[in-house]
């Protein structure tokens, strides 16, 4: 609340401010305009104009040593130094001039006016102005003094807007949403057989899948008005003031039905209300009000609301029930086809060789989301201008998934040579025991160049295709895989180093998932024993068993760990001449395809 209070001190300073113009105004300015009024004239034109009956009203003022008079129309005021005159008074009457010793007005009565009243009027007046508006400035933008009106933005369709054309994979969620843009396009068909549209439509996804994209697909195919606001823009500093936004959202788009009305980040206010003490009064009121309204108006209005977020299991459970936002579209982090597909809609936007194959490129981004792969062909794009090349080539899509997963090269970070030995033997012995054991996916490149993101080399490992399931033996060949640095290290340098302290992170990560999560243990059968929370935001999770078990766990994992270490040391045993000459030819190359690795691996 300090800024509302804050603007007080300025307040009087600027009055005062404005106090001594107005005084300073009157003392100087007000004389010197008035003076400008009056003429001086020497006292023979005076008499003259008496004589001539050009004189209008007279007025001697003895203690100034001046004569004031007007001319006939009283337009104009003269001013004459007084001189001895005797008969003047005489020949005034006989003139027919008034000297009733009335005071001449010096200004125009109607400047007097405009200057005395109306312009401190108008001073205070802009001063209120200017001062209300800083006080708006200071109080976060025009919303606060707007008193609960919405800002939502309606998006105003742009010649290229976006269309579903543009949205590559997802084929499930726009299948949904075509729906959708069909009933905003013929209503009738449905209401003839009694179909009522629903109301709320949540789309659920990790960030960067397309889910802003997709809403605005809708509106750019359904071609309706579409208004668009973020949860956030909703709280505000003064409870009741995001309800009053809900209530005026809603009958702007009531009034503009059939309209799509989209909200961004739903769990900003959609979060579960748990009535803690301290709780968010605002942010409360605000749910209620958006839940009334949802209940407020009927299914076939042609007012469909479109929200998105990645916390689904954070929402009010009063929010997702049928009625509001009845129906969940899940938008998934794209598979294979999916990846190349979006890496194909961005590649049109930059000019590109025709020769790269965008099925190794999807094949090489495993896990990226919509978002990554925009990144990733912009990078591309970056690199082939810094290169001074015309067009993206494949060799700089690859280089640019390598920056995205692990920074810029570092190109003054120096290794001694002994520090490049131990990596060029970790990197290699992690991609050894993963070529060595059947089931693990084939190396794609192996590189001792060091990043920015910290890594001094990694092993970057290629899935054929898209792995929906895991098996129990592929799950410990990965953790072999992962200890594969570190018991290279050891059975050469008989010596840890600190380079694998990632790796040993995802080891455990996967064993401890393993255990508590997938049932891969015999001890606790199919008991889960942690649960995830914000599956789309990294997946925390938490442990829901006694301490006893706790501990259990702790001594499965090890032991789990352990045994997939000792499988990886004794692999690179049996292959010693392997492991020594590859990481020979690594050190030398610093970096090495899979296809290289391979021939050296497969040669007698
Ligand atoms: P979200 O709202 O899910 O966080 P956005 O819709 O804002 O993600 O997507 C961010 C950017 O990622 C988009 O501007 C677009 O360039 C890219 N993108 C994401 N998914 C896709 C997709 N399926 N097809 C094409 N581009 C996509």
């Amino acid at each position: 609340m300090n800024e509302v209070i804050n603007p007080k001190k300025p307040l009087i300073y600027y009055y005062a401010i404005v106090l001594l113009v107005l005084m300073l105004f009157n003392f100087l300015a007000m004389p010197w305009i008035a003076q400008r009024q009056i003429r001086e004239v020497d006292y023979n034109t005076f008499n003259e104009m008496v004589q001539e009956g050009q004189v209008g009203q007279v007025q001697i003022q003895e203690q100034e040593n001046r004569i004031l008079f007007t001319d006939k129309e009283e337009t104009t005021v003269y001013k004459t130094p007084m001189v001895p005159d005797y008969t003047l008074t005489d020949r005034l009457l006989a003139a027919g001039v008034s000297t009733t010793g009335e005071e001449i007005q010096q200004t125009d009565p109607f400047l007097s006016f405009l200057l005395t009243w109306v312009l401190p009027i108008v001073i205070f007046i802009a001063l209120g102005q200017y001062l209300s508006r800083r006080m708006m400035k200071s109080m976060g933008g025009p919303n606060a003094m707007m008193f609960g009106k919405s800002n939502a933005k309606v998006y105003v369709k742009s010649s290229e807007g976006i269309k579903f054309s543009d949205v590559a994979g997802e084929d499930e969620a726009k299948d949904n949403l075509k729906e959708i843009v069909e009933y905003l396009h013929d209503p009738k068909k449905y209401q003839e057989i009694g179909a009522s549209m629903p109301k709320g439509i949540l789309l659920v996804g990790p960030p960067g899948t397309g889910k802003t994209m997709l809403a605005k697909a809708v509106a750019g195919e359904a071609n309706v008005p579409f208004f668009s606001m973020s949860g956030s823009e909703f709280v505000e500093m003064f409870v009741g003031m995001g309800a009053s936004k809900v209530r005026d959202l809603f009958k702007q788009a009531k009034e503009k039905a059939p309209c799509i009305v989209f909200i961004d980040e739903i769990d900003a206010i959609g979060k579960k209300r748990d009535g803690q003490l301290g709780g968010n009064d605002e942010r409360e009121q605000t749910l209620n009000q958006l839940l009334t309204e949802m209940d407020g108006f009927e299914g076939n209005t042609g007012v469909i609301i479109l929200a998105a977020t990645n916390r689904p299991e954070a929402l009010d459970p009063a929010l997702t029930r049928p009625g509001r936002f009845d129906r969940r579209v899940p938008v998934e982090l794209p598979d294979l086809q999916g990846r190349e597909d979006i890496l194909k809609v961005h590649a049109k936007k930059i000019k590109v060789a025709e020769d790269v194959d965008w099925n190794k490129i999807a094949r090489m981004a495993a896990g990226a989301s919509g978002a990554e792969l925009a990144n990733i062909v912009n990078e591309a794009a970056l690199r082939a201008v810094r290169d001074g090349r015309r067009y993206a080539t494949e060799a700089d899509l690859e280089e640019s998934i390598e920056v995205v997963i692990a920074g810029y090269q570092k190109k003054n970070a120096i290794l001694t040579d002994e520090e490049k030995k131990v990596v060029a033997y970790h990197e290699v012995g992690h991609a050894l025991v993963a070529a060595k054991q059947t089931n693990s996916a084939p190396v794609q490149k192996i590189t001792i160049v060091p990043r920015t993101s910290g890594a001094l080399g990694y092993t970057m490992q290629v899935d054929e295709g898209n792995h929906y399931l895991m098996s129990q033996a592929e799950l410990e060949n990965k953790i072999a895989t992962l200890t594969g640095g570190r018991a290279a290290e050891e059975l050469v340098f008989h010596s840890a180093s600190t380079g694998a302290s990632n790796d040993i992170e995802q080891a455990t990560k996967l064993a401890r998932a393993m255990i508590t999560r997938y049932g891969m243990s015999q001890d606790f059968d199919m008991v889960a024993l942690e649960t995830v929370q914000n599956q789309y935001l990294g997946g925390d999770a938490s442990l829901a068993c006694s301490a006893e078990t706790a501990a259990e766990i702790d001594r499965q994992v090890v032991g789990l760990v352990k045994k997939q270490h000792e499988k990886a040391s004794r692999i690179l045993e049996e292959n010693r001449e392997k492991l020594d000459e590859l990481a020979e030819y690594l050190y030398e190359k610093e970096t090495i395809t899979g296809e290289e690795f391979m021939d050296i691996l497969n040669r007698k």
